[in-house]
């Protein structure tokens, strides 16, 4: 199966196996399984590092909000014996320092082009190939091409009127410069309040005269109550079983799940589990009862846990009152992790604005302006998000058989079978795609799911004699039903959220990810995997 790499194969192209587009965790453990098959293979990455999401977020406070112990990869254990982590949840900084250690532990880095950002895939029906060009020059020919563009990569732009015309400096909190910024005696202004706004705020509030946030909706959000990693955790044998729980379980992650209903405990046995998740701090919560995501009396009562929180760390009432999140149910929108964010907002030097009240009209010269009047400020932080999980793909001009681009394929919504392949482009994966379980997980751990899948199957299609491998219509159309008919018995579709496009005008709206949980969702993949990739036609 493995190719000849030739630099200028028929027709003048190089050819390889693979092409695999994004050098985040997805990409570059593709890369490994790849080379392990015996395949050739080219990773184009647009940054000018590796690293993917933290790469590009090197904003003040950025960090992981899973444990470090179960955001790394777990394919080798001797790298599971060496890298040791400092934090319960690793910084930014660290996190980016094991992904470079990962391209140079396994000798990656030859294989991957930085600055290369992928415009386009073609796929050749007559040869069976795909043909892939980059922004740099680069034209190649594929078997297969392998998207690893990130869910959460391509940013949503900050088009203010005025923006333009502003005098300071203004920063997206995914696109954050490598040099250092100070905000020492400065006026800053964030706009938005989710994760990565939450997670800044307090970090930006230390340097900065003055702090402004732009607060359209309010989020909800739990303490991490972060500390040293503590050595006894570094335990190889219960390692192995921690995996296990967590390759099993809803959302990927080692907090323990709880069969009872929120309705059928008493106030104090609800109140305690509440408050035992909140002292653990972190995601636990989303645990706490098994209806909290689809029964909305369940999930008012966490949101009324939440409020009185918010009550008990914000004395003003009034700013206690913005800061508590309405009009949507707790966990529709991703639950965020803080250190200090209430503490903050409560600074003499922070003040909270309500852009849902009097939104964001205009960006002058030196201010931002709501009809309430201008806010002076002599930088500006962009925390508002990305094009989720389907941005990436859609920046890229991909044609599948017959000259049908995906974009007219996606004209309604995302349509894939399992997230990882859509009908009509052959030979093309998708790494966490639209339609699993992805962005609703520990996404370190559905990557590995994903990669260690499409590596079996590209074995499978070599023993049968390295044709093609594209879900049908049928398998397809099913899974979308099923992955939309899974959402709606839950609470999730009911935010105006990323997960549904909400937050990106004219984007079609519905539910993106599967929220049938992660140890469901493997065991189908095994399933269909086994019933000799059910679902999906293979073609020699
Ligand atoms: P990415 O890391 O996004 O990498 C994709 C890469 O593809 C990028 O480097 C991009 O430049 C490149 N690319 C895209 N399009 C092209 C193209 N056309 N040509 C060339 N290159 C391209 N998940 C969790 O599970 N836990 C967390 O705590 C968590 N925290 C997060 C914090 C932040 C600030 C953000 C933004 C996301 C967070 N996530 C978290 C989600 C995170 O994205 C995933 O955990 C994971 O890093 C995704 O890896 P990836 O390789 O799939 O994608
Ligand atoms: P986000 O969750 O989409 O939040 C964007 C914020 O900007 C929201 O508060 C949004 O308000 C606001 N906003 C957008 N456009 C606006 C406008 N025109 N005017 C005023 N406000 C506007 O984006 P994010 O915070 O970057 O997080 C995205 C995802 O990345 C997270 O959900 C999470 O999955 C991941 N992440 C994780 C961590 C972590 O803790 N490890 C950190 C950062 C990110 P509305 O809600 O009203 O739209």
């Amino acid at each position: 199966m493995a190719e000849v790499v030739a630099e200028s194969g028929p027709g003048g192209l190089e050819t390889l196996d693979a092409v695999v587009v994004g050098a985040g965790f997805a990409g570059l453990y593709m890369l490994h399984r790849l080379r392990g098959l015996g395949l050739s293979a080219r990773v184009f990455e647009a940054g000018d590092g590796v690293g993917g999401t933290w790469f590009w977020n090197r904003y003040p406070g950025a960090r992981c909000d899973v444990e470090s112990i179960d955001y790394q990869y777990s394919f080798d254990q001797d790298l599971l014996r060496d890298w040791v982590w400092t934090e319960r949840y690793p910084r930014q900084e660290e996190l980016l320092r094991y992904l470079n250690h990962i391209a140079d532990r396994f000798d990656l880095r030859r294989d991957i082009r930085l600055n290369a950002r992928v415009s386009a895939a073609t796929f050749d029906e007559t040869a069976g190939r795909w043909e892939v060009w980059t922004d740099r020059g680069d034209h190649l020919s594929a078997r297969f091409a392998i998207m690893a563009t990130g869910c959460l990569s391509a940013t949503k732009s900050p088009d203010f009127p005025g923006l333009e015309s502003f005098e300071g400096d203004w920063f997206h909190t995914g696109a954050w410069p490598a040099s250092e910024v100070d905000f020492g005696g400065k006026r800053v202004a964030v706009v938005g309040t989710g994760s990565s706004a939450i997670q800044l705020i307090p970090v930006v509030a230390e340097h900065a005269a003055e702090l402004i946030v732009f607060q359209r909706t309010a989020n909800f959000t739990v303490p991490a109550h972060n500390r040293p990693y503590v050595a006894a955790e570094h335990d190889l044998e219960q390692y192995d079983e921690r995996r296990k729980f967590v390759r099993e379980s809803f959302g990927a992650m080692a907090y323990p799940g709880n069969d009872k209903s929120a309705l059928e405990v008493s106030a104090r046995e609800r109140e305690d589990e509440f408050e035992e998740r909140w002292q653990a701090g972190g995601l636990a919560i989303y645990g706490a009862f098994t209806d909290l995501l689809v029964n909305a009396e369940a999930n008012a009562m966490a949101a009324a846990f939440f409020a009185a929180k918010i009550r008990e760390k914000v004395d003003d009432p009034a700013l206690a009152a913005l800061l508590t999140p309405t009009g949507f149910p707790i966990g529709a929108k991703r639950i965020c992790v803080d250190t200090n964010y209430y503490e903050t907002l409560t600074r003499d030097h922070v003040r909270v604005i309500d852009v849902r009240a009097s939104p964001i009209r205009e960006i002058t010269p030196s201010a931002i302006r709501t009809d309430k009047g201008d806010y002076a400020v002599d930088a500006i932080i962009f925390a508002i998000g990305y094009d989720a999980m389907t941005g990436s793909l859609a920046k890229i001009d991909i044609r599948g058989r017959g000259g049908h681009t995906l974009a007219q394929s996606w004209s309604a919504g995302p349509r894939t079978y399992l997230g990882l392949g859509v009908a009509g482009f052959p030979n093309m994966f998708i790494i966490t795609g639209p339609g699993s379980p992805s962005v609703l997980s520990n996404m370190v751990v559905s990557i590995e799911q994903h990669v260690d899948w499409i590596a079996d199957a590209l074995v499978a299609l070599r023993a049968r004699g390295d044709g093609l491998i594209e879900p049908t219509k049928e398998a397809q159309d099913a899974w979308v039903a099923h992955v939309n008919a899974v959402a709606s018995r839950t609470l999730l579709p009911s935010a105006n959220s990323w997960y549904m496009g909400a937050n990106i005008p004219g984007k079609p709206r519905l539910f993106m990810p599967y929220s049938g949980g992660v140890g469901a969702y493997r065991e189908k993949c095994d399933e269909v995997a086994a019933n000799g990739y059910e679902g999906f036609a293979l073609t020699s």
